[in-house]
């Protein structure tokens, strides 16, 4: 398994990961196979979404912070409740299928992590398996 870091700037935030993803799939060793890119936080997340233009991300972040607003009288005293909603909503992890060592992905797909309490520093770990 692989692990790498990312560190967010600001409370909710995009970051696109695919070239980490990338490295650490390659690391893994694995031809072809499946590859799990898994967060373990509760307040992040991990989804694959258009890196072309990057109003794309921008708008997902508003609509979500619509959906799920940050303050709505929720009953976890941590303050971070919309945080936890979001990540939940998104999920925590994707698969990807290697091919050549290397995932496979759209022409305009990017992985990114979603920060929904931050800034902080975070992990993501990549694991890779030929098995389906
Ligand atoms: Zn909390």
């Amino acid at each position: 398994m692989q692990e790498f870091r990312v560190r967010t700037g600001s409370r909710t935030q995009l970051i696109d990961i695919t070239g980490k993803v990338c490295d650490a799939a390659e690391k893994e060793g694995i031809e072809d196979g499946l590859c799990v890119v898994f967060c373990p936080h509760t307040t992040a997340a991990i989804t694959i979404q258009e890196n072309a233009d990057p109003d794309v991300v921008a708008d997902l972040l508003k609509e979500l912070s619509q959906i799920v607003p940050f303050e709505d009288g929720y009953r976890h005293t941590e303050g971070n409740s919309a945080a936890h909603i979001k990540s939940s909503i998104v999920g925590c992890s994707e698969v990807l299928v290697i091919e050549g060592g290397q995932p496979v992905l759209g022409t305009w797909q990017g992985i990114y992590f979603c920060e929904f309490d931050g800034p902080r520093s975070r992990r993501v770990l990549v694991k890779s398996s030929t098995t389906c």
